[in-house]
């Protein structure tokens, strides 16, 4: 791997591309260790889920179409 540093950062659009990082928190319901990627989590313990606004980033954009009523 090159070691070679970037001053210039990216758009914030490729930003979001990036690998999302896994965090942890206390479930707020049940208390359980639960793992979350960029600050979202959801509990399979008692089924708690975190506000997705909660996040820190913004989600990246879905870029499917519109589901076609034609199948
Ligand atoms: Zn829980």
């Amino acid at each position: 791997m090159t070691a070679t540093p970037r001053p210039e950062r990216r758009s914030p659009e490729e930003a979001a591309t990036e690998h999302p990082e896994i965090t942890y928190i206390g479930c707020a319901r049940c208390g359980t260790l639960i793992a979350g990627l960029d600050g979202r989590y959801a509990c399979s313990g008692c089924g708690w889920v975190n506000e997705w606004t909660e996040g820190h980033r913004p989600l990246p954009e879905a870029r499917r179409r519109r589901p076609a009523d034609t199948t």
